[in-house]
């Protein structure tokens, strides 16, 4: 299977991945994938094909958007299967993932469209000697880097807004999960995009991001990844003087105030640790509970946790699937080996669930008395792991859940609206939600204060991460 696809023909790479699937371990495919001539195909491809697609008009960009919606929409069942045989998530959970990327391609196609009117906006100016207008103009070439935890929505974010806002793309997906990408990438070419305003290098990150992130010709990197990684990429950006986006990581909390409806909150402390088995930036692996529910919680906590079921992600009743590779697999183990050590109460979990031999399947697991200062309470496990701790005041949560080097979203549970709104003002996170599960809308930012981010994406922010803002002032 090509792997790269250049100025609208799909190319061979020079090198051959193999695609696992992490409920089976079974080889799902062979990638051929490219490296730093690659890379340099596709910058010279895109930055041709950047003149034309940048004085496009917002209404046939919008055009084209709607078309990939369309033809999301129209492989929906495919695209699940290839996100949950490559990732291990319930198929449910990559039908949520299928959805939001044709939410989000409908999003900017509206925009785009909205685009050609408000183009030149006039400004007013304290003088009358001069006159002058605003323009927002794309920005360039954009390399886009994706992780493999939610590789097509991860995608979707930032493909959909840099097409909209008129610039060229190189789109560079996990190396671990390129399946669901490359069909995705297959429904962008039948689109009918002019050749050259997409373009797509799978492979590894040192192989392809990292050229991608150094060529001079890339006005802009928007990353999705690890905080390692983003650092690397920053760096190399910052040797161009590059625009960067980065989406990282998290360690988020769930706050069970004292009124909550405590079925309300074990329902969002599951949901929100153990979705796609853990692996989510936005993962609320923190659960701060009030000292007057906090054993009915635990007890209620364990008995739901203890019941989810772990399974295939094809099976009929499956809940939680498994963790992407063995690598991941081995590092939450090694967390969690290292919590208990580090003083941690295992509640339950832990382990690999009795009767899969095969896959890469941990048991949710829950922790109790987690010391502050070990590293399962403060670094991202990226894992199917809560750690629940008690508070006495609401003071004393919120500064539980602001100590922490991320800041990407919170949860609130309460009974007292103005409560939780109060709570919600005073948490440094991008997003919090309220007596909710983590809904997202292509409406409202995403990303986070502190280290968990730089820039916002999705809404309007999403589209003004890949445009210049231009003023032109006339003497009158
Ligand atoms: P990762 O950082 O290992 O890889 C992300 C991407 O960067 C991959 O495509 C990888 O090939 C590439 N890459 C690796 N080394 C590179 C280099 N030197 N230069 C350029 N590119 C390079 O992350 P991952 O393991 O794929 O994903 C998990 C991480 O992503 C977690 O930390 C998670 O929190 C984060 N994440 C954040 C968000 C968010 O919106 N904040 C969303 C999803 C995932």
């Amino acid at each position: 299977m090509n792997g790269v696809y250049i100025n609208g023909e799909w190319r061979e790479g020079s090198q051959v991945l193999e695609v696992i699937n992490p409920a089976t371990e079974a080889l799902l495919a062979h990638v051929s994938v490219g490296d730093a001539t690659a890379v340099t195909l596709a910058v010279d491809a895109a930055s041709a094909a950047f003149a034309d697609w940048s004085k496009s008009t917002g209404r046939d960009r919008g055009a084209l958007l709607r078309k990939i919606a369309e033809g999301v929409g129209a492989q929906r069942e495919q695209l699940m299967h290839l996100q949950s045989s490559n990732n291990g998530k319930p198929l449910f959970e990559a039908g949520i993932d299928v959805d939001d990327v044709i939410a989000t391609f409908e999003y900017y196609a509206a925009i785009a469209e909205g685009l050609d009117a408000g183009q030149d906006r006039p400004v007013e100016l304290p003088s009358t000697d001069f006159s002058a207008r605003l323009r927002r103009e794309p920005c360039g070439v954009v390399g886009l880097i994706v992780p493999w935890n939610f590789p097509m929505v991860t995608t979707a974010w930032k493909l959909a807004p840099a097409l909209a806002a008129g610039c060229c793309v190189v789109l560079k997906p996990s190396e671990v999960t390129p399946l669901a990408e490359l069909r995705l990438a297959q429904i962008i070419a039948d689109a009918g995009l002019p050749a050259g305003v997409f373009n797509l290098v799978c492979g590894t990150g040192l192989a392809v991001g990292a050229p991608l992130a150094a060529d001079p010709r890339v006005a802009k990197i928007s990353f999705t990844g690890s905080n390692a990684v983003g650092v690397q990429v920053m760096q190399r950006a910052a040797e161009t003087i590059k625009g960067v986006s980065l989406e990282l990581g998290g360690k988020s909390s769930l706050l069970v105030l004292a009124d909550a409806d405590l079925d309300l909150a074990v329902e969002l402390a599951c949901g929100g640790g153990f979705f796609n088995a853990g692996q989510i930036c936005s993962a609320t692996s923190r659960v701060l509970v009030a000292d007057n529910l906090a054993d009915e919680f635990l007890r209620r906590l364990q008995l739901r946790a203890e019941g989810i079921r772990v399974a295939d992600p094809f099976s009929d009743d499956v809940e939680m699937g498994a963790l992407i590779n063995r690598a991941q697999y081995q590092r939450v183990l090694g967390h969690i080996q290292r919590g208990i050590e580090d003083g941690a109460r295992l509640l339950c979990g832990g382990e690999r669930p009795a009767g899969l031999e095969k896959g890469f399947f941990i048991r949710p697991t829950v922790f109790t008395e987690v010391p502050l200062d070990s590293a399962l309470w403060n670094e991202e496990i990226f894992g199917p792991v809560l750690c629940v701790r008690r508070f006495a005041t609401e003071d004393e949560a919120i500064a539980l859940a602001n100590d922490s080097d991320f800041g990407l979203v919170a949860s609130v549970v309460s009974a007292n609206a103005q409560t939780a709104e109060r709570v919600a003002n005073a948490l440094q996170a991008g997003l919090v939600w309220i007596n909710a599960p983590q809904v997202i809308f292509p409406q409202t930012a995403w990303g986070g204060y502190k280290q968990s981010s730089i820039g916002r994406e999705l809404g309007p922010w999403g589209l003004a991460a890949f445009q210049e803002v231009k003023h032109v002032i006339r003497a009158n």
